[in-house]
């Protein structure tokens, strides 16, 4: 389960991040094709960070779509569960992701106390 890892690294850059205070909720941005179970990730989360000031905290996650561009400029959205094309379905040309792959943390809320 590799939402355990990312929890993990996670939960470092929030502490960084929060500099030891009560952390209220991290708002993350999560891309298609980093192939995380919402759900694992929530129960991961709560796991790592139990007993910490992160404890109490609440995941809020944008989902970002996959996105492929071929060499002539042609994008495609990708559905969750679509495979990523090798080559453009219009064109031929090869592909390349230019979304889908984020692991980011947009914001953290912290309490304003001590
Ligand atoms: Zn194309």
């Amino acid at each position: 389960m590799h939402e355990v890892a990312l929890s993990h690294q996670l939960a470092s850059a929030v502490q960084r991040a929060s500099g030891g205070r009560t952390v209220l909720s991290v708002h993350l941005r999560i891309g298609a094709l980093r192939q995380v179970v919402p759900e694992s990730l929530e129960y991961a989360w709560g796991f790592v960070t139990k007993g910490s000031a992160m404890e109490q905290s609440e995941l809020q996650i944008d989902w970002v779509p996959a996105q492929i561009e071929c060499a002539n400029g042609h994008q495609r959205t990708l559905d969750p569960n679509e495979y990523l094309d090798v080559r453009c379905r219009e064109c031929d040309a090869p592909t390349s992701v230019i979304a889908g792959e984020e692991f980011a943390v947009v914001d953290i809320d912290v309490t304003s106390d001590n």
